[in-house]
């Protein structure tokens, strides 16, 4: 089955036992039992057949072994890190998500599981990084905001050789462009408020593993510690699953031609861009991903004049957050990325005047021309 088919006739298909074409909201916590012990569903927590269509839905579409859904992408991440434990060590992308920085750094560390932050572009420092105790390789590509790529072929051998599991957050790329686990990956996660859901309208994550053993571990996380997504939401990012192929090209589509703007203005002094022949990276993306996505991030200069812009946009819509049908615009500096200290964003890049735009799809035309008013205005 082919991916658009996949989007469509992947996972569950309606519903058996009425016809339904839309996978019915099972708006339940306990089930029936036959006799004790004898029940297909048994609490809501442990399996809901709404969750689960979506589950084996997003299994599919990463070409895994098995997928869950909890209530958030970080408590996918979450879940995720509770299946190590006290005195493990985890490789980590230095930009990743800074939710994920967060959990890491102040809540994990609480549970002695220790990390280190290190640019996983560079294959020598993941080496280097590595310690006696490391279990896994974290690697989000591409990154947020500087649009870094991750080899995750070179993390594979890496992970093979020190006996690791690789990680990976594909929230930017979606299955659609890159699916992880066909390049090595063990383990794929997802903030699905983003792309897949698509719309602004739910928070979700997703975790998809590639075998029967961590599919298992991953289940008893989900059900001790209880993070689910419940019924609603699951439809509802089901639906968004139904579009993501066609959302997704219209998004490519807009960015190369914003993307194309962006070039031909002299106050924009840095565009990252995957698709961009002369991104660090950009080869290496091409060889694991079927498209370039739709984040940009671009730099004009000076904090200044970046909150003027951003003050300016009509259609971009200043907010948090990405991959939606509308486009949005915001300043990592000051925003997603504030509760990194300042000279650590200096270290990374993450300069003041950096404005990061998440294309939606609207008119094409449209988006230049509101970006256009903005940067002319003084
Ligand atoms: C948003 C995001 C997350 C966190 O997901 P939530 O659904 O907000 O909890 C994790 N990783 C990446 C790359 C994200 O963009």
């Amino acid at each position: 089955m082919k991916k658009k088919t996949q989007m469509i006739h992947g996972g569950v298909f309606g519903d058996k036992h009425t016809g339904a074409v839309s996978t019915p909201i099972y708006q339940v916590s306990t089930y029936k039992q036959n006799g004790v012990g004898n029940f297909t569903y048994e609490y809501s927590r442990t399996g809901n057949p709404t969750r689960e269509a979506l589950e084996k839905l997003i299994a599919d579409l990463e070409g895994g072994h098995r997928g869950f859904a909890f209530g958030s992408g970080m408590a996918a991440i979450s879940a995720v890190m509770q299946m190590f434990k006290a005195g493990d060590h985890v490789v980590f992308t230095d930009d990743v998500y800074g939710g994920s920085y967060r959990l890491m750094s102040k809540v994990m560390s609480r549970f002695n599981l220790d990390v280190t932050f290190v640019d996983t572009s560079d294959e020598k420092k993941v080496r280097d990084a590595i310690q006696d105790n490391t279990v896994a390789i974290y690697a989000e590509t591409p990154t947020n905001p500087l649009l870094k790529i991750t080899d995750i072929r070179a993390m594979r051998s890496l992970a093979d050789k020190h006996g690791l599991l690789l990680i990976v957050d594909n929230t930017f790329s979606t299955p659609y462009y890159q699916t992880p686990i066909s390049l090595g990956a063990d383990i794929v996660l997802h903030s699905a408020t983003k792309y897949l859901g698509g719309h602004s309208d739910v928070v979700a994550g997703l975790a998809v593993v590639n075998s029967d053993k961590l599919g298992e571990e991953l289940h008893f996380v989900q059900n001790s510690a209880g993070g689910v997504l419940g019924p609603q939401d699951s439809w509802i990012v089901i639906r968004g699953i139904k579009t993501l192929a066609l959302r997704m090209e219209q998004t490519e589509k807009n960015t190369a031609k914003v993307v194309e703007f962006l070039q031909s203005r002299e106050d924009v002094t840095k565009i990252y861009y995957p698709g961009l022949e002369d991104h660090k990276g950009h080869e290496v993306h091409k060889s694991q991903a079927t498209g370039f996505g739709g984040m940009i991030s671009f730099d004009v200069g000076s904090g200044e004049r970046a909150e003027h812009v951003l003050a300016q946009t009509r259609y971009f819509t200043l907010a948090e957050s990405l991959g939606a049908v509308e486009s949005l615009i915001s300043l990592p500096a000051k925003m997603t990325h504030a509760s990194i200290p300042a000279d650590r964003r200096a270290e990374l890049g993450i300069t003041d005047g950096l404005i990061r735009v998440s294309i939606g799809i609207e008119d094409a035309d449209d988006l230049v021309e509101d970006l256009k008013q903005a940067l002319d205005s003084k």
